[in-house]
């Protein structure tokens, strides 16, 4: 099955994903975690994309597109993948349909000023890519799952995530209708724990299997 986690930042796509991986085999495919990596490698790629994953500004559309077309051939993807963070715009999602049959696609939704509690508290691991609210940490710098330093990502600073939830307004949030038109879009409320969250988005998986 191939899914598309739908959703503005901070809502928990990534986590979410992470999850289904790991329990269902769904290949977990996040374009802000491949990015990263490339930032890390301070690649072409990366060099490109720094400027505006810092601003909060979406990474041109036509190295998204390749980047997310090159990774789905890849095998692994073949016994169903969650797309977290990918397609962010109209024409995004237009040419994902030339390369992908998608089956579902799950809203994720949660208000806004819950939105900018979880991103203002949250720490990246920039090794593994888990992120984790700083509430949930005994060890504010140290990432539990790897161990290497946790930090605050330059996109979670206030000013920024202000300006991430616009963009998403702005460009990510016409999907919902382009969707929910052809039909295979469902909502999932994400105001519970993360397991619950999970439980709410499985039996959604579930149903439309
Ligand atoms: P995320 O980790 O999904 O919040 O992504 C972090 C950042 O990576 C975003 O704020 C964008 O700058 C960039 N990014 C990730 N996915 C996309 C996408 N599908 N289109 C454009 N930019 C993206």
């Amino acid at each position: 099955m191939n899914v598309i986690l739908l959703g503005p930042p901070g809502v928990g796509k990534g986590t979410l994903a992470s999850i289904a991986q790991e329990r269902l085999g769904l290949v977990q495919i996040s374009t802000g975690g491949m990015l990263r990596r490339h930032l890390r490698l301070g690649d072409e790629l990366g060099i490109i994309a720094k400027a505006y994953i810092d601003d909060g500004e979406l990474v041109p559309d036509s190295v998204i597109i390749d980047m997310v077309k090159e990774r789905l051939r890849e095998e692994d993807t073949q016994g169903g993948y969650i797309l977290d963070g990918f397609p962010r715009t109209l024409y995004q999602a237009e040419e994902l349909a030339k390369f992908a049959d998608i089956d579902l696609i799950i809203d994720l939704e949660l208000e806004h000023e819950a939105i900018i509690r979880r991103l203002s508290g949250r720490r990246a691991c920039l090794s593994c890519n888990g992120t984790f609210h700083m509430s949930m940490l005994q060890d504010e710098t140290t990432c539990p799952t790897c161990g290497h330093r946790l930090e605050q990502r330059k996109d979670d600073l206030p000013e920024t995530i202000a300006h991430r939830l616009e963009v998403y307004e702005e460009q990510t949030a016409p999907l919902i209708e382009l969707y929910r038109k052809k039909g295979n879009l469902v909502v999932v409320e994400v105001d519970g724990t993360v397991e619950e969250n999970y439980q709410k988005m499985l039996k959604v998986i579930e149903e439309n299997q």
